[in-house]
């Protein structure tokens, strides 16, 4: 099986004839090659992008909400097949992808479809006249995403990117290239005009970078690393582009005494485990208040070690492998630093005894937070416990090191509740939950975490350009 690029409403081998193995997590083996794209590629799909923009930013936006609305129909009609296909590809369990990542993948093609309808621009009425805004389109604009939500995260960007009348060359994490390609397929399926949405794969270097340095680009939006986020920004900076950045995170999860912990201990464990540690949002850092830190630690990490550990398109387990060896590699050697920083580990830290990249969910403690191992991103089954005296203390803690992406707070304190969501230094703060999702609200973080924010109308303001007209009223 070979996944082309899809340039022009069809799929189209790479220019330099290169393939890159696409493998499966669960157990180490190449399944099928992607295209290795590079600068010629790009250069295609951004002149098919070019000639597609003016009739596309032209559709009455109610239009191209029909598009969007026609495309996560035409998902939702093949919703096993996207999750099976993602469940390999990226070594999902079966049961996360078909219920929730496909289906919130569906939603963000179906939000925006409404955004593109419900957006609406300022008017400032004043003693000089009359102002008014136009939103308008950008015009091609490039996407760049990782493996660890392949289809997710990227209808994330280019549902709203279209919606507002900009077209796209979106290229997808080479580790997991099918979802994005199924859905290129579906879109020429349902006749989406020709270069509105271009899927270009391959390595960053080789594809990205030229994609994020193209002068017909005008804003990049990228999920990944810092470091690789911090790259794209020196290319883009000295042409002056719009960037949004989302990227890396160390969030820290606290829990107060107060709080009836048992009752959230589930969700808890799967804010540290699910999809094996592998979402920006899950919490690395487990802060807990010292007169329960004992009973919660040997409960979390009895319910950590139970987690079902296996083959993702098993229904009945509950983590799968980590994407590529590798990651599994960087995660291991990640555990080995732990230990070598003193910490001990209280379950997990070995991989299983069979083919693929699985690691068993790990929980350490007796690290500080200057260790390595509590301020760098592990992305991993990997969490580490800390605990604290008294409110000074946790905010500290939690307020330690570069990342500012998300965090959540377990108390049953109002005043606390309130006051360490204003002064935790994040973007995103859940009290007595975790990733309680609401696409209107405003996504992303700070610091290292990152620039700009997705979701809601900011996301729909970044792929628009405001232009002011004012009017002298006699
Ligand atoms: P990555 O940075 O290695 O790759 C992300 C994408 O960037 C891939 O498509 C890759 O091919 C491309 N890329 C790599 N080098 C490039 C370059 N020089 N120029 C242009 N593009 C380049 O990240 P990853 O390993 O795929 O994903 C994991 C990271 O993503 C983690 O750090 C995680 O925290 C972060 N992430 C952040 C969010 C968020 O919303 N903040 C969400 C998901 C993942």
């Amino acid at each position: 099986m070979r996944y082309c690029h899809h340039i022009d409403g069809r799929a189209q081998p790479p220019a330099g004839g290169a393939w890159l193995d696409v493998m499966d997590p669960a157990n180490g083996r190449a399944f099928a090659q992607v295209a290795a794209g590079d600068a010629d590629d790009v250069e295609r799909a951004i002149q098919a992008a070019s000639r597609a923009f003016s009739a596309w930013s032209a559709l009455p936006n109610t239009e191209r909400a029909r598009w969007l609305e026609k495309l996560a129909d035409a998902v939702e009609a093949r919703l096993q097949d996207f999750a099976h296909a993602e469940s390999r590809d990226a070594g999902k369990p079966m049961r996360l992808v078909r219920e929730i990542e496909i289906p919130r993948a569906i939603s963000n093609l179906r939000f925006f479809a409404h955004a593109a309808t419900q957006f609406a621009s300022e008017s400032h009425h004043g003693q000089a006249g009359l102002n008014y805004t136009l939103r308008q389109p950008l015009g091609v604009v490039a996407t760049i995403s990782p493996w660890n939500l392949p289809l997710y995260l990227l209808t994330w960007k280019i549902a709203p990117a279209l919606a507002a009348g900009n077209t796209v060359v979106a290229k997808p994490s080479e580790i997991t290239p099918v979802t994005a390609t199924m859905l290129a397929e579906l879109a020429t399926e349902i006749g989406l005009p020709t270069g509105v949405f271009n899927v270009v794969h391959g390595m960053g270097p080789a594809a990205g970078e030229p994609l994020v340095g193209h002068p017909a680009i005008r804003a990049v939006s990228f999920t990944g690393s810092t470091s690789v986020g911090r790259r794209i920004a020196a290319i883009a900076a000295p042409q002056l582009k719009k960037l949004s950045l989302e990227l890396g995170g160390k969030n820290p999860t606290l829990v107060f005494a107060d709080v009836d912990w048992r009752a959230h201990l589930d969700t808890i464990v799967r804010s540290a485990f699910q999809n094996a540690g592998q979402i920006c949002l899950c919490g690395s850092r487990i802060l807990i208040e010292r007169r329960i830190y004992h009973e919660f630690r040997d409960a979390f990490v009895e319910r950590a070690h139970a987690l079902r550990v296996g083959d993702p398109i098993d229904e009945d387990n509950q983590m799968g492998p980590l994407v590529s060896k590798p990651h599994f590699d960087k995660v291991v050697s990640a555990i080995q630093r732990a230990r070598d920083e003193g910490g001990k580990v209280l379950c997990g830290g070995v991989a299983l005894d069979r083919p693929g990249w699985f690691i068993t969910p790990t929980v350490i403690e007796g690290l500080g937070p200057d260790c390595a191992s509590n301020r760098e991103e592990i992305f991993g089954p990997v969490a580490t416990l800390q605990a604290f005296d008294n409110d000074d203390e946790a905010l500290a803690l939690a307020n330690c090191g570069d990342y500012g992406l998300a965090a959540s707070v377990w108390t049953r304190d109002l005043d606390r509740a309130h006051r360490f969501a204003a002064q935790l230094r994040v973007g995103m703060v859940w009290i007595n939950t975790w990733m309680q999702r609401d696409l209107r609200t405003p996504f992303g973080g700070s610091g290292a975490s990152g620039l700009g924010r997705e979701g809601g109308f900011e996301v729909m303001r970044f792929f628009t350009e405001p232009k002011n007209v004012g009017i002298h009223l006699g």
